[in-house]
Parts: C-alpha cells; structure tokens; sequence
C-alpha cells in the first residue's frame, strides 16, 4: 500500500501523528473522471485517510482502460500494455498486489503494410522507423534500392543539428528521403501517435537523437549509437497483465473501497460551483443537465475541499471555464477519435501468425490504421482463446473521423474483417467470424506533437493557481500509462499537502 507519509519522488512528509490523522479524515475530494489518472489520483488522496469520491460518467471505470469481450472471451479493448520506462505503472502494479501477473509480449515484431510487394516485417534496430543502416536487407525490402541510395546520401551530407529542424517529418525528408519517411517513419508514428511525422518534435520523440546527430554527423548513425546497431529504441519495451490491462482498474477500485472512499460510476458531472470555499459538483440527473447537485439526506449540496478533475481536454475546459478564465488563452489541442474493432475469429490460417504481433499501414494505403494480432502478441491470451484468434483492428487517424464512425456494429465488424483479411494476407470469409467488439476513444493529444509541452506547461499553471483544485489525465501528462500515473500522483500530493497543512 502507498506509504501516506511519502510523498512520491518528494520529500519525505512529517510523522503521521493522530492529529493529522484527524484532519485528514475530515477532508473530502472530488475526482471528476475515473480513467487511470482518476484512479490514482483518488487512491492517492484515500492513503492519507481523506475522503475522496470518484464521478465517472460510463457504467463502468477505466476509461481508456477497459475490458471488451465477444464470444465469451474476455479481452482489452483499449489500452492493452504499458511502457516499461520510469518504472511507474510497475510499480503502481506491485502495489496493487498484480506483480505476478505481469507479461512480456511474444518476440515476433510487427509488420507494415502499404508498400509495394505486399507487407513486409518492420525493420530491426530503429528507431521511430528511422533505420541504423538503410543497406540491411530488412529495410531494402520496404524502401527499395532507390529509397536505400537516397536513405545512404544521409551519410555525405553535412550534419545539421536537429535545434535548426524540430520536425521529423522534415529532418527524415531532407536526410533520407521521401521513403524512409512515408514506408517507414510514418507508419509508426501514425500508428504510435496518431500524428504525421510532420507535427512530431524530435526533440520529445526521441531526445537523444538531436545530440547524437550532431556527434556523429549523420541521422542513421545516430540511431545506430542509440539503440545499439541492432537492439530496440531504448524505453520503447512494453509489458501488459494476464487477464488484462483491465485488472489493473479493478484493483484500483478495489484499494479505494477498501480505503473508504467510493467510485460512483453513471455519475456525469456537468457543473462544478464554488461556495466560499468549498467546491460543488453538480450531476446530469437522468439525461437533464444542470438540474441539481448531488445532495446529502438533509438536502443540502455535497460540498468538497478540492477537487481533481481527470477527464478529457474538453470537458476539462467546459467545466474549468468559470474557475480558471487563464486557461481560454491556451489553445486547444486536436483529439483524434479513434475506434478499435476487436474480432474473435476461428480460423486455422493464423495458427501461424502470417504477421507477427501485428501490422502498420502507410498512410492513405489501407482504410484501417493498424493491427494487432492479440493471441499472437500475448500468450495468456492464447492459452484462453484455445483454437480461437483475437484480431484488433483500428481506424481513424488525425484530423480524420474513423471510417466506421456512420456504420453500424454489423457493418464496422464486417469492415474490420475485410480490413484483418487484407493486412494479414490470408482469406477470412464471414463465416470465421465467431463473436466481434467495438470501442470508441478520443485520444489525448501526444506529448510528442509540437508545441504540446508548451500547451501542457501552460493550463497546467493557469489551474494550479486556484486554491483546492488540480487537473491531471492524459492531456495534461501526455498519453500513455507511464506519463498519465505518475503526474495523477503528483498531483494529488499537490491536493494532500494543501489539504493537511492549508
Ligand atoms: C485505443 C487506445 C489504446 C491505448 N493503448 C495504450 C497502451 O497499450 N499502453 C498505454 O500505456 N497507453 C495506451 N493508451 C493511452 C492510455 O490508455 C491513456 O493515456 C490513459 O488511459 C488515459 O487515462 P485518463 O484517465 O487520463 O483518461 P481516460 O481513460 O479517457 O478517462 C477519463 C474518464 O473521464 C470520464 N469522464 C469524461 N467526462 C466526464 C464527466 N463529465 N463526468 C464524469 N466523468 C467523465 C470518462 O468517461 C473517462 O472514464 C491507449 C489509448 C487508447 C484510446
């Protein structure tokens, strides 16, 4: 259990004396969103004794952590894995009591598909696509030998420091040509991030790189001295959780129950209020926004100490609007919609895993994004799945509405297993298909797109200057479970050290 005298990464917080005690147990603390960030966030708050509510709007927590399930197979529709870096989810895990359940995806890579000759796997050794040597015959057969003579002119051409060319997009064009950037990077980071190399800043997708560069003199070199000539992008290792991604929200729950405090899930906040100052949430009651706050038995509005909202970027803004004026001069960021189809399919032809642990597509060459084939990528899936095979197919992209978005759950299925047929190479008729998901996200902006730490840095200021309130959640932190935790938790220590010592 989270030690509530430590603050995480800070410094160590006086004894827990029985007067604290006291006054922590009289504090309450709304989360608003009960994705990760909230989780944790209310976790947090719950480990010193105060009372934290969780409001979350679906009929279940988790967010983009969530469990789907077709065919009577249970699975993770949404985030299936977390980075290994920082060591932060690991160990929100081993606290959480999961440590024995975490697993290594299977060895086999992925594949990209797009390019001329069929797919072909994704090349070894690079990093964000850029390959360390573009002579290796795994990228000759993405690139070709044209794109592999223009790739090596990377070598002869002065070195530029990266300072002078933030974009990937335009650092991978000038140095190693068009298809380098449109076969190899832009899959990835298509697929990663959702974004087009263009909008990604060197400098957060790869910090090493810029400094690398400029020592060696050329990008392929650099990314050879990264990574090793041969090994994966160092950080880029993910591990996930037997049974599920979607464990690690139950456990969540769980420790907060067990700490005393509650997660109210169909609990929609449309308006927080301020009175003097305590703070106010107010619930869409059934489908009537606005109408009236949640109120204890006597009537009188449930009022909290602080709050920390934990939702998406717009519904941050909507209900911030009144409290934090500031934050209407930080621009918006673009939440690409995503959805992920996910299909249970009874077909022998993938015994063999024809595409490894999944496929990337060029852009604009298939209508679906990406793949994964999940009882290939994960063994505890396998085991369950028996004679089965899991298949995810995703679509939408930036700035681009998923092309499943008007279909109905038929159709998208039927359009994800034509999209599976076409990127796994192999034939999958209707009749293979045993049971089908859908999901729908709005993913955060990824703190890899340019100017998106400025943003960050911004609103997260503008918030912070208001007394008993924080904001965490993928659009503050970035996304992903290795940035989302460890800001949720820094922020609700921001929210307990306000709440013990005012
Ligand atoms: C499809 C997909 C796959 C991903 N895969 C991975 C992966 O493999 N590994 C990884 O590390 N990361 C992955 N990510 C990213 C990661 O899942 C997210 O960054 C992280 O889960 C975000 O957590 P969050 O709590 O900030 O937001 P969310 O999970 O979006 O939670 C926000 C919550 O707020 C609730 N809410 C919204 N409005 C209201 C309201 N008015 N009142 C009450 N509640 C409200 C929502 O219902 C939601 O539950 C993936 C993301 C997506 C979309």
């Amino acid at each position: 259990m989270t030690d509530p005298r430590s603050g995480d990464g800070g410094a160590p917080e006086p004894a827990h004396t029985p007067e604290l005690a006291e006054r922590a147990a009289r504090r309450r603390v709304a989360v608003i969103g009960g994705g990760v960030a909230g989780l944790v966030a209310a976790e947090s708050v719950a480990a010193i004794g105060a009372h934290a509510t969780v409001f979350e709007a679906q009929e279940r927590a988790g967010g983009a952590v969530q469990a789907g399930e077709a065919d009577g197979l249970v699975f993770d529709a949404g985030a299936e894995s977390f980075a290994v870096r920082g060591g932060h989810v690991r160990a929100l895990i081993d606290d959480l009591g999961l440590g024995d359940r975490v697993r290594t995806p299977e060895p086999g890579g992925a594949w990209v598909a797009g390019i001329p000759g069929g797919a072909a796997p994704l090349p070894h050794g690079g990093l964000l696509g850029i390959p360390a040597n573009p002579f290796a015959e795994d990228v000759r057969r993405v690139i070709g030998w044209n794109g592999t003579w223009r790739a090596w002119l990377d070598r002869l051409l002065p070195p530029l420091t990266i300072g002078h060319d933030r974009s990937l997009g335009r650092l991978v064009r000038r140095r190693m040509g068009a298809r380098v950037l449109d076969r190899l990077v832009a899959p990835v980071s298509t697929g990663v991030y959702s974004a087009h190399p263009d909008d990604i800043d060197v400098d957060v997708a790869a910090p090493a790189l810029n400094a690398a560069l400029t020592r060696v003199g050329s990008l392929s070199g650099a990314v050879a001295e990264i990574t090793g000539g041969a090994g994966r992008a160092p950080g880029a290792a993910v591990q996930g959780l037997d049974g599920g991604m979607a464990g690690l929200v139950d456990a969540l729950v769980a420790r907060i129950e067990l700490l005393g405090s509650e997660v109210r899930t169909a609990t929609p906040i449309e308006r927080l209020d301020r009175d003097g100052e305590r703070w106010i949430v107010r619930v869409v009651e059934s489908g009537e926004p606005g109408e009236q706050g949640e109120e204890a038995a006597d009537g009188i509005p449930e009022s909290f100490d602080a709050v920390i909202l934990a939702v998406d970027e717009g519904t941050a803004r909507r209900l911030l609007a009144p409290h934090v004026p500031e934050l209407a001069a930080v621009a918006a960021a673009s939440s690409p919609r995503i959805e992920i189809v996910t299909l249970v399919l009874d077909a022998p032809v993938l015994d063999a895993a024809p595409r490894g642990s999944g496929v990337l597509t060029v852009p604009g060459s298939h209508v679906a994004k990406a793949l994964t084939h999940s009882t290939a990528k994960w063994a505890w899936l396998r085991e369950r799945a028996g004679s089965r095979h899991v298949v995810r197919v995703s679509f939408g992209a930036q700035d681009e509405d998923p092309a499943t978005a008007a279909l109905d759950d038929e159709a998208a299925a039927a359009l994800a297993l034509a999209e599976a047929s076409a990127l796994l190479g192999v034939a999958l008729p209707p009749d293979r298909l045993r049971g089908s998901h859908r999901a729908r996200f709005v993913q955060a902006q990824p703190s890899a797109v340019a100017g998106a730490a400025e943003r960050r840095t911004a609103a997260a200021a503008a918030i912070g200057a208001v007394p008993g309130l924080a904001a965490t959640g993928a659009w503050l932190s970035g996304t992903g479970l290795a940035q989302v935790v460890p800001h949720a938790r820094a922020e609700a220590e921001r929210i307990r050290h306000a709440l013990l010592w005012g």
